[in-house]
């Protein structure tokens, strides 16, 4: 669970201050405000914690990916490669601007393989969206430097890396752009919210403006005088939500690293039980620990140890047969029931492409997820906690 396991008094504190002041927008009522600007200091804060040039607070992750995609120039007429192993969201949001994802297989990280990206591009494809999946990495600097020889962008999705690194460097600040998602179940949580993060001047402005109706937040003049270059829409983040960010923000390490001692205690009982082997990690020091994936040998054997395990107590999940992070498994999708009665984008002219979504093109997704288990990781697991597990890990495998 993360984040949400931690909310105590540095968040409520960060709330009182704006609380006090009333002023629950982030821009304009510059009188009233008393010099309280949270959303715009967790923006900072974050940037430098991700080793950003610029980082801009939004209402959601999934508006984050909207906003960095549009930013991107990303559109009508266009392809967008995205893992077949990730939240709807990815996919949601590359119809939003009315692009079409096409969906690609993934490697022994369980993340998007760069091998994939020369496979499945065609004159159409704009733009390549990496998710780091349940706390850890892509093969990121592969795939940046494939993409950008292919002349293709990097949005890279980290919902759910938030904190976690590659080689030292903060996940989410390899690509062009990089988004995050604060919901509820996410690493850093602020309700519901979101961050776009780049380095790139061009592309934070276009993100910025967009999200805020254009407005250009011109310093020297009143709101009401802004200047607009482009329309946009409304995805701007609270200052409740920025205050909820900033407590949250500086609990980041403290959070992953407990997670990782806990994720470690349980791996090494894994470790113990003949067939089990363990996702690749890129980087295992950049982990952020938020869950454990753990294979056998195969599927039939997987749903197996599931069965048993469950019968000791300790849930796992196996992503093959998840509703929601499989596209496989969408039907909604596949129906492409689109939220408007005309199936767009699947049906705009301007799009040239013959996408499919089928299992055979992703064989790598099929034999991965289907013989791999995903235990989530708490920050508090306490001692009872960890050794109830352990004893149910050792009787599932002696019943194995
Ligand atoms: C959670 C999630 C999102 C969407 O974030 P929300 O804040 O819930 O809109 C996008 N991508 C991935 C991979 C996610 O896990």
């Amino acid at each position: 669970m993360a984040g949400a396991e931690l909310i105590g008094k540095e968040e409520i504190k960060e709330i009182m201050d704006v609380l006090e002041t009333g002023i629950l927008m982030r821009y304009g009522f510059d009188k009233e405000r008393n010099g309280v600007f949270k959303v715009r200091e967790f923006e900072e804060a974050f940037a430098k914690y991700c080793q950003a040039s610029y980082a801009l607070g939004v209402t959601s992750g999934s508006s984050a990916l909207k906003i960095a995609l549009t930013a991107m120039d990303v559109g009508p007429g266009d392809e967008v490669l995205v893992p077949a192993f990730t939240f709807l969201a990815t996919y949601e949001a590359v119809m939003e601007v009315g692009a079409i994802p096409v969906m690609a297989d993934i490697d022994d990280t369980l993340n998007l393989d760069p091998q994939e990206i020369e496979k499945k591009k065609t004159p159409y494809t704009k733009a390549v969206i990496p998710v780091h999946m349940c706390g850890s990495g892509a093969n990121i600097d592969k795939i940046v430097e494939v993409a950008h020889r292919n002349k293709l962008l990097v949005l890279e999705d980290n919902a759910q890396g938030c904190g976690a690194s590659f080689k030292g460097k903060k996940l989410g600040s390899f690509g062009d752009m990089g988004t995050f998602s604060f919901d509820y179940v996410k690493t850093v949580t602020t309700g519901e919210g979101g961050m776009v993060i780049t380095n790139n001047l061009d592309l934070y402005h276009h993100a910025e403006w967009y999200h805020d109706h254009g407005h250009d937040h011109n310093p020297k003049v009143s709101r009401a005088l802004e200047g607009r270059t482009i329309l946009g829409f409304n995805y701007r983040m609270n200052e409740l939500q920025g205050a909820l960010g900033l407590a949250q923000l500086r609990k980041l390490d403290y959070l992953i690293g407990e997670q990782k001692k806990n994720k470690k205690f349980i791996m090494d009982v894994l470790a113990q039980v003949p067939g089990v082997g363990f996702r690749a990690k890129p980087d295992p020091e950049g982990d952020s620990a938020t869950f454990l994936a753990f294979n056998m040998p195969d599927e039939n054997q997987a749903q197996r140890f599931q069965n048993l395990l469950s019968a000791e107590g300790v849930d796992t999940v196996c992503y093959k047969k998840n509703m929601w992070h499989y596209v496989p498994n969408w039907e909604h999708f596949l129906a492409k029931s689109t939220p408007n009665s005309k199936k767009y984008p699947f049906t705009d002219p301007s799009y040239k492409g013959d996408v499919q979504y089928l299992r055979e093109n992703i064989p790598q997704a099929e034999n991965l997820l289907g013989r791999t288990l995903v235990m989530g990781i708490s920050v508090k697991m306490s001692k009872e906690k960890l050794d109830q597990i352990k004893k149910g890990i050792d009787q599932a495998a002696k019943n194995f």
